[in-house]
């Protein structure tokens, strides 16, 4: 009997009527004859809420305390879908993720699955009972609580398919599918029937929340196809998949955009061998992740780097530097209302004149642009945060991605 294994996002199971509908859905999928293993995340904005309180009693609480924390919400959500499943004449399991045998490294939110040990998810599901496994969560080699990062459910239930090699994967969110902008920000956004991996997986680094980027890394890795649909109808969604001849191979299929981008920049340091190799050593170490970097041409000896990171690295990437700049003899300066605006799509490798539209189109909106970094099937730029929906907006309409 094949497998199937469905995840459902904070807003489809945020209060309890939503959570019985969730439970429906279950029954169904049940009922017609598979086995099913449903990954659920923490209701509503509740991972939110904890952070606050969180933050209202730290500035910077433990992070393995936060974990702790963190994996509670989840845990609220499968033991409600149990009940209410049970309520419906089913039987279901709620587990955690340490109990559904799911190992991460150590790295307090932000930890990744080494392994998952599937022999109590295998006997419930054989035992005919709808297992549900909390999402975004595992456990340590300390057997400590560990998270997986904002919007982890994702990973979780596509790494949890390809070890159980269910027949299908199915993430059920608040919007009918992947879109070519950010449905609730352009209202003329097109739902996309298809989309490769490769352009998922930028179109996630470039800030389409709607899968968290480690879950299409995964989904590639294990040829896992994916779809994405809505809970609160029967759309069929986007198919996320390996790319075929059958899939329209669109110029620019999606315009992405993220708003919590800081800008550093690190002013007249030498120009000589090993000084980037100290700067990003640095941030490495206390595990910033750097995104786009500039480096402008030296002049008398001297040149300028900039980078940025996500605001809510800002802190770590400002205490990185304060190490190293006296030792460099060099200052920085800080942007910290940025935000990038990108354009994705897998015709654009054999079709010039792409970017060129974009910065023209930019231009044309009096949008200043302060970086830019391409792949060969995507175009970034670095904006202030202020114009970014104006971007998104103004690039979606001339590259005429609209539903006409
Ligand atoms: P969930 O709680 O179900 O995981 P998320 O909030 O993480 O949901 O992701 C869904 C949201 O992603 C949508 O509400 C939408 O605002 C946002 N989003 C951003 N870009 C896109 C896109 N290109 N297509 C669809 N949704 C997008
Ligand atoms: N609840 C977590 C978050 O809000 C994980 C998830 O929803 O995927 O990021
Ligand atoms: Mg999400």
């Amino acid at each position: 009997m094949s497998i199937i294994v469905q995840k459902y996002g904070g807003t489809s199971v945020a209060d309890v009527e939503r959570i019985k509908n969730v439970a429906g859905r279950l029954c169904r999928t049940h009922e017609q004859g598979h086995r099913v293993l449903a990954v659920v995340s923490a209701m509503g904005d509740s991972t939110d809420r904890l952070l606050k309180m969180a933050h209202e009693i730290s500035a910077e609480p433990p992070e393995r305390e936060l974990d702790m924390l963190f994996s509670t919400g989840e845990r609220i959500s499968v033991a409600l879908l149990a009940m209410a499943i049970h309520e419906l004449g089913h039987e279901a399991i709620s587990l955690s993720g340490a109990q559904a045998g799911i190992h991460t490294t150590t790295t307090h939110t932000k930890a990744r699955i080494t392994d998952i040990d599937t022999r109590r998810l295998s006997e419930a599901l054989d035992g005919g009972k709808i297992v549900l496994v909390a999402g975004f969560q595992g456990i340590s080699p300390d057997e400590d609580i560990t998270t997986l990062g904002r919007g982890g459910s994702d990973t979780t239930a596509v790494a949890l398919a390809g070890a159980l090699g269910a027949e299908s994967c199915e993430i059920y969110t608040d919007v009918e599918g992947v879109y070519s902008a950010d449905p609730n920000l352009v209202k003329e956004a097109r739902k996309l029937n298809a989309v490769s991996y490769e352009e998922m997986l930028e179109m996630a680094a470039t800030g389409a929340e709607v899968l968290m980027l480690r879950s299409v890394e995964y989904a590639q890795k294990y040829g896992i196809p994916l779809r994405v649909r809505s809970s609160f109808s029967d759309d069929p969604g986007t198919l996320v998949k390996e790319e075929d001849e059958q899939m329209e191979k669109a110029v620019v299929s999606a315009i992405t955009h993220t708003e919590d981008e800081s800008k550093l920049t690190l002013l007249r340091v030498p120009d000589k061998p090993g000084i980037a190799a100290t700067v990003f050593g640095a941030l490495s170490e206390a595990e910033v992740n750097v995104d786009m970097i500039i480096q402008n041409v030296s002049e008398q000896g001297t040149t300028d780097i900039s980078f940025t990171v996500i605001q809510d690295e800002l802190p770590a990437a400002q205490q990185a530097l304060d190490r190293i700049c006296d030792e460099l003899g060099t200052a920085y300066i800080i942007g910290e209302q940025m935000g990038k605006v990108s354009i994705v799509g897998a015709g654009m490798k054999s079709y010039p004149g792409v970017a060129a539209k974009m910065f023209r189109t930019l231009a044309d909106n009096d949008i200043n642009i302060e970086m830019i970094s391409t792949s060969s099937i995507k175009v970034s730029c670095v904006i202030e945060r202020a114009q970014v929906e104006q971007a998104v907006k103004a690039l979606h309409a001339a590259f005429g991605l609209g539903d006409d």
